[in-house]
């Protein structure tokens, strides 16, 4: 971790849930995070570095669905601090919208935060980590085992699709960097249910799910982050399940 020691990690969805404990766990291991989420006082709160965290947390607001509030947080990055070296595509939601009924509104919101708001975030720091040179850069994305699967429910198909588009974009994105000689490292993590906040709009399942049904913890989520980064540079994790 050493190498990431003092380095900038942009994580989206620091509010809560799994972007919470990956922002903890990288301040703990030394990064300076950006936590970006719309509820900007809950990053402070619910992602404020653990005691003994050598690591500064920078809370700012940000809407991932909104191409310009994502490009004024690259912004202010880039005025205040050296720029982006770990991108932690986090922000995701689900919404339960049937194919042959929901409204569009529903999809759009799926798509603009879980596919596109990922895909300019990420076209962000890799522009950026290109133009400074930084070859050791990282990108990762919270997939879901849902981008490994069929639709587990009819209603929960468009979050599916926005899932499987993440594991292509991945790859595609991976090509494209060996393709141009970068070694900056690309990688997934596809968590089945983790015990969050993700439900919580939701009347169709609630948190009693978790008393239920085995789960992860956002903590489990984290240590995946940290062991893909933690690797020799040789190494790329394309998947994490
Ligand atoms: P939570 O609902 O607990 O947290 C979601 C986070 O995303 C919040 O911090 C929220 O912040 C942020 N977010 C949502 N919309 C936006 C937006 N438009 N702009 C910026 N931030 C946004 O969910 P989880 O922690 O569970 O989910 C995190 C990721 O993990 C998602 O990509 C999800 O698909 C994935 N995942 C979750 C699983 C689970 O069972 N929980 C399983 C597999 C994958 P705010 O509202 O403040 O903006």
């Amino acid at each position: 971790m050493q190498r990431y020691a003092d380095r900038v990690a942009l994580v989206t969805g620091a509010s809560c849930g799994i972007g919470a404990a990956i922002t903890q766990e990288l301040l703990r291991q030394g990064l300076t995070v950006v936590g970006l989420a719309r509820r900007v006082d809950r990053v402070k709160v619910r992602a404020h570095p653990l005691p003994d965290a050598p690591g500064k947390l920078h809370a700012i607001q940000g809407d991932v669905s909104n191409e310009e509030s994502i490009l004024a947080a690259f912004k202010w990055i880039k005025d205040n601090l050296s720029g982006v070296d770990v991108l932690v595509n986090n922000a995701g939601i689900q919404l339960f919208s049937l194919l042959i009924s929901a409204p569009t509104d529903f999809w759009r919101r799926i798509l603009d935060v879980n596919v596109l708001g990922l895909s300019i975030c990420t076209r962000e720091a890799v522009q950026d980590m290109l133009a400074r040179g930084v070859d050791d850069g990282f990108i990762i994305h919270i997939s879901s085992l849902a981008a490994h699967t069929p639709p587990y429910n009819s209603d929960l198909a468009m979050y599916y699709a926005s899932k499987h588009a993440v594991n292509t974009l991945l790859e595609g994105l991976r090509k494209d960097l060996v393709a141009r000689g970068s070694k900056i490292r690309v990688g997934a993590i596809s968590p089945g249910l983790v015990k969050t906040e993700i439900f919580s709009h939701s009347k169709k399942i609630t948190s009693d799910i978790f008393n239920v049904a085995p789960c992860l913890e956002a903590e489990d989520v984290a240590n995946a982050v940290v062991y893909m980064l933690f690797q020799h540079p040789r190494v790329q994790t394309i998947d994490n399940p």
